[in-house]
């Protein structure tokens, strides 16, 4: 196990941001936590929606003096080949799962558990990548409630994956889901949390005129003088890019100068990354408006986000879908799938559009009906920024978590 590297954040910096209530509360349940260490654990430090929040989450709950620590577990490529086959079965696909897998699983699983010497008072695990850790945490740690947080997309798991992870869950205290369908685990005690985007990162903070135009310059030869839809994603089967290559086609019958931007990354725990991404660099190999980008830092992530007309996220299977947010924050009108966590995010009709996740045909037309409606997309825009601040950003998700450990520690 290791602790990533985190930098400070100060609880001050949400005040243009938060209604003077909540950071009430947060200061409230902070206090009544302050004598209590609390340690989260997950599967990588970089790549995907995870790392993403414990990298605002933890730093925030040490400015609130909640005593929090992070440890990533070490791992290579054989276990995360199981914990994608894990991943992709419990959201439906089914892959094999064979005896050395399994084997696989349990001991790099306990080799991170034994490493754990600390004393805590409460620990949180994320995902199911970490779930065979928690017997041997709980016996070092009796008195500490165990909670695990799942952030994959459960509505239809595959059996065998959904027994094998089901043998694992017997320590947990409380299990944490990022919307109701999901709570297909037995414990004692569930709840509901939406994730949440953290609006001062170089991700999600507004930037100045200068600064946009010169990620505009590292974003060339996309330009921003003809429309531009965009999806940034993981690479990802899941992430659907052949769709949104697509609904793009489809566009473009009607709006010749569209261009579309796929950018993407390949998560640390994600051995399939690479070769996904291949596939879908050689798909769009022969057309100069698309443009396929990868490991963009965050403040160009922000900036096309923010200068894109549209953002697809076109998603067949998604716990929650951060990069909904993300856009929906920054005035971008998003078309997303009917989905996981998408149509939380999404409001049919005010600030995008839903549609069903294999309907590529009417992605297209939705692309076209906003790109011909400029005023449509402003007050859209409008709409998405409102619904982000209200619902889906940092300190909201920081009181619900911290209600939470309250209540696990009672
Ligand atoms: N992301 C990024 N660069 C990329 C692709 C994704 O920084 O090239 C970020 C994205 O901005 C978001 C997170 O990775 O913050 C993805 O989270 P999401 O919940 O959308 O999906 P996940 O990858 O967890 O399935």
């Amino acid at each position: 196990m290791h602790p990533p590297s985190l930098s400070n954040r100060s609880i001050e910096a949400y005040a243009p941001v938060t209604s003077g209530d909540r950071l009430e509360r947060l200061r409230e349940l902070a206090e009544t936590l302050s004598d209590v260490r609390v340690l989260h654990v997950n599967s990588t430090a970089t790549g995907g929606g995870v790392a993403e929040l414990l990298r605002s989450i933890v730093p925030v709950c040490n400015d609130l003096d909640v005593e929090t620590d992070w440890l990533v577990m070490d791992a290579d490529d054989d276990f995360f080949e199981v914990t994608k086959a894990m991943h992709n079965g419990l959201q439906g696909n089914a892959e094999p799962l064979t005896d050395e897998m399994k084997a696989t699983y349990r001991e790099v699983t306990e080799a991170n558990a034994v490493e754990i010497e600390d004393e805590y008072d409460l620990v949180l695990a994320h995902d199911p990548q970490t779930l065979g850790m928690l017997e041997r945490l709980e016996e070092r740690l009796p008195d500490a409630p165990i909670l695990w947080r799942c952030h994959v997309d459960l509505t239809d798991p595959v059996e065998d994956y959904l027994a094998f992870v089901s043998a694992y869950t017997d320590p947990i205290d409380h299990a944490i889901f990022s919307r109701s369908a999901y709570a297909a685990v037995d414990v004692p005690a569930t709840s509901i949390v939406y994730p949440s985007i953290d609006p001062v990162t170089a991700k999600n903070r507004s930037l100045e005129e200068g600064e946009l135009a010169a990620e505009r310059d590292h974003l060339d030869p996309l330009s921003f003088d003809t429309p531009v839809v965009t999806q940034v994603s993981r690479f990802d089967p899941w992430k659907d890019q052949f769709g949104t290559l697509e609904a793009y086609r489809t566009a473009k019958a009607e709006v010749p100068e569209l261009q579309l931007a796929l950018a993407g990354g390949m998560a640390g725990d994600d051995p399939e990354g690479l070769e996904f991404y291949e596939r879908v660099a050689d798909e769009a190999v022969d057309d100069p408006d698309v443009h396929v980008l990868t490991d963009l830092p965050d403040a160009t992530i922000n900036a096309l986000q923010r200068l894109s007309d549209v953002v697809v996220q076109k998603s067949l299977r998604e716990g929650f879908g951060l990069v909904v947010s993300e856009a929906l924050w920054k005035r971008t009108p998003v078309i997303g799938s009917t989905v996981g966590g998408i149509p939380l995010q999404v409001e049919d009709g005010r600030n995008g559009f839903l549609v069903e996740p294999d309907d590529a045909t009417s992605a297209g037309d939705r692309i076209v009906d906003l790109l011909e409606d400029d005023e449509r997309r402003r007050t859209f825009g409008d709409n998405a920024r409102e619904h982000v601040r209200e619902r889906f950003l940092l300190p909201r998700q920081v009181v619900d978590l911290l209600e939470i450990f309250v209540e696990a520690l009672e």
